[in-house]
């Protein structure tokens, strides 16, 4: 299995969901793989050679290396000057490296002139082009790689913010056109947002196999044949529903929250797996120290705002 962090969110810290769903894959003795997609992805265009040669961008490329070191300790932070001069310049050579891709491309940021994050029907378009993509180059180099040391059955990506969606599903489209065998499961925040939406149905068929609402833990166990430590009896109960046979997918809403193999994801006792960062890079991160992020509490007893996850 490998999970996927997708381009483009703060290169900072590793996502808290992925350091979760391998907390719960160690305790279970199940073998991953992690790709943070995006701080490579970013770095790969740091270092690319420049496509532009005016003088700012040229300074800024061969500012590079020092900008990076500075931000991975406490120079810049010590001056304002200086850490804005270090970031100015980094948005700048992703800003231009994303240019002739029709992208505004930040730190924390991807801003396509034509698609939209928040239309399906550009989501499938990017997925169905991903050579379009400003990050095809590195993607397919480092996936083809991987998937032919890994040789994994199962995919897993991250989705969290709508700067990584387009860039989420031309990584998608790419693994889907060129290992239509592997199963693709998608989650993160911003899948949750959209799949508690009332009246929401799935535009991403043949494309991901399985969409996963609220903590990844349970539903990815189960997925490959694994009983997740449970809460309570509540799971034990007669279904509120059941998985489609003929689709695999998400089948039954119960109460806002989607099952999965007959199983609330409110019965899953994801409290019990302990976050693991092992398989992170942590020296790439943008940051004096390692930030290790994890989420204290999940749900919301009002659970009404149409547009939160929890
Ligand atoms: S009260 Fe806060 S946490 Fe709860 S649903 Fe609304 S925004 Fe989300």
């Amino acid at each position: 299995m490998i999970l996927i962090y997708p381009p483009v969110a703060k290169p900072c810290e590793p996502p808290a969901g992925i350091a979760k769903l391998c907390g719960a894959l160690d305790y279970h003795g199940i073998g991953y793989r992690v790709l943070d997609a995006n701080v490579e992805g970013l770095l790969s265009l740091l270092k690319a050679p420049p496509l532009s040669l005016d003088t700012w961008t040229h300074r800024a490329s061969r500012h590079l290396s020092g900008h990076l070191a500075s931000l991975k300790c406490w120079d810049a932070y010590q001056d304002n000057g200086r850490y804005r001069r270090a970031i100015k310049d980094l948005s700048r050579l992703l800003e231009m490296s994303a240019r002739s891709s029709r992208v505004r491309l930040g730190l924390a940021n991807y801003q396509h002139e034509e698609f939209s994050p928040t239309r399906s029907t550009d989501l499938v378009k990017g997925a169905e082009n991903p050579e379009d993509n400003p990050f095809y180059p590195y993607f397919k180099k480092r996936l083809t790689e991987l998937l032919a040391n890994e040789q994994p059955s199962i995919i897993g990506l991250s989705l969290n913010y709508l700067s990584q969606a387009l860039c989420a599903f031309a990584m998608i489209g790419f693994i889907r056109r060129e290992w239509p065998g592997v199963k693709l499961v998608l989650g993160g925040g911003l899948v949750t947002s959209w799949m508690r939406r009332p009246h929401w149905q799935n535009p991403f068929n043949g494309l991901v196999d399985y969409l996963v609402a609220g903590p990844g833990e349970g539903p990815l166990l189960s997925l490959i044949g694994v009983n997740p430590v449970r809460n309570s009896s509540r799971c034990d109960s007669k279904p509120s529903g059941a998985l489609n046979p003929v689709t695999k997918r998400w089948a039954i809403i119960s109460n806002g929250v989607k099952a999965f193999k007959g199983c609330s994801e409110r019965g899953f006792r994801n409290d019990y797996y302990r976050p693991n960062y092992e398989s992170f890079p942590m020296r790439d991160y943008f940051a004096p120290g390692p930030i290790l992020p994890y989420s204290s509490s999940s749900g919301c007893y009002w659970n009404r705002c149409s547009f939160c996850p929890e």
